[in-house]
């Protein structure tokens, strides 16, 4: 039995609702909002200073994002962040079902993809979870998405600690490896779209992406329910507080 209350915001629960969540923070996110965005990682800025002509970022520019384009929903904080953390910790399956319909507004119709793969984890995880909280969201995709959902092209090898409390080198270090692409004839010259709940600093999803780069795959975009906003207070600190964190 779930508690009477939102478990997001609090208020008291009529009924028996499917989840402890209230209708109204089950709404849809806002989106990421910021004066400018890169054109590659889609890191949110403050203003164009941060960014190069092309439109992108200093990490792009560096060439550490291995990922050639990046759609997200909302912004990974307030309501949608205490969601999926209901979601993945608690964990609660059920969810996967509102989230997943989030992220249909996040779909890049526009954009010709051979397939859609969910974020591998790894398979202790998977244990101990139940569900890969990528997979469930990449389902909710599958009626409005003219692509192949494949869940085998990449999966996850080594277990990693996990990349909360960790700076962006270590996180890229942690995770360095971590991926396996376990037949690159599949993957060879394909466009695809990686789907994942959360984009922090993107350490995963870039070591994902270049694993699938390094198989053959000609592009890799990624689709996130969520995009951290690291950006501090206004002004063009918010660039250096983007490129400290990373
Ligand atoms: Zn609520
Ligand atoms: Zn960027």
């Amino acid at each position: 039995m779930f508690p009477d209350d939102c478990r997001v915001c609090g208020t008291r629960l009529s009924g028996f609702p499917p989840y402890p969540v209230c209708s109204p923070c089950l709404s849809h996110p806002e989106p990421l909002s910021a004066g400018t965005f890169c054109v590659q990682c889609y890191a949110p800025f403050n203003t164009e200073a941060a960014l190069d002509t092309d439109g992108r970022c200093r990490l792009c520019r560096s060439g550490i994002t291995q990922f050639d384009a990046m759609y997200c929903v909302g912004s990974y904080d307030g309501r949608l962040r205490t969601l999926i953390q209901l979601y993945k910790y608690e964990p609660m399956e059920r969810l996967g079902k509102p989230l997943g319909k989030f992220m249909r507004t996040g779909y890049p119709r526009e954009v010709k993809f051979d397939a859609m793969v969910p974020m591998p984890i790894h398979s202790k995880r998977l244990r101990d979870r139940g569900f890969n909280q990528a997979e469930k969201l990449a389902e909710a995709l599958k009626d409005i998405a003219p692509i192949p959902l494949e869940r085998n092209w990449v999966i996850r090898h080594k277990n990693t600690q996990k990349q909360a409390g960790l700076s962006g080198k270590e996180r890229r270090q942690n995770v360095k490896d971590a991926f396996r692409v376990p037949d690159p004839e599949r993957v060879r010259e394909k466009r695809i779209l990686l789907i994942d709940d959360v984009l922090t600093t993107g350490a995963s999803a870039n070591a994902c992406a270049s694993a699938l780069k390094k198989a053959g795959a000609s592009y890799v975009a990624i689709l996130a329910l969520a995009r951290a906003d690291r950006r501090i207070g206004a002004g063009p600190e918010a660039a250096v507080a983007v490129s400290q964190f990373v």
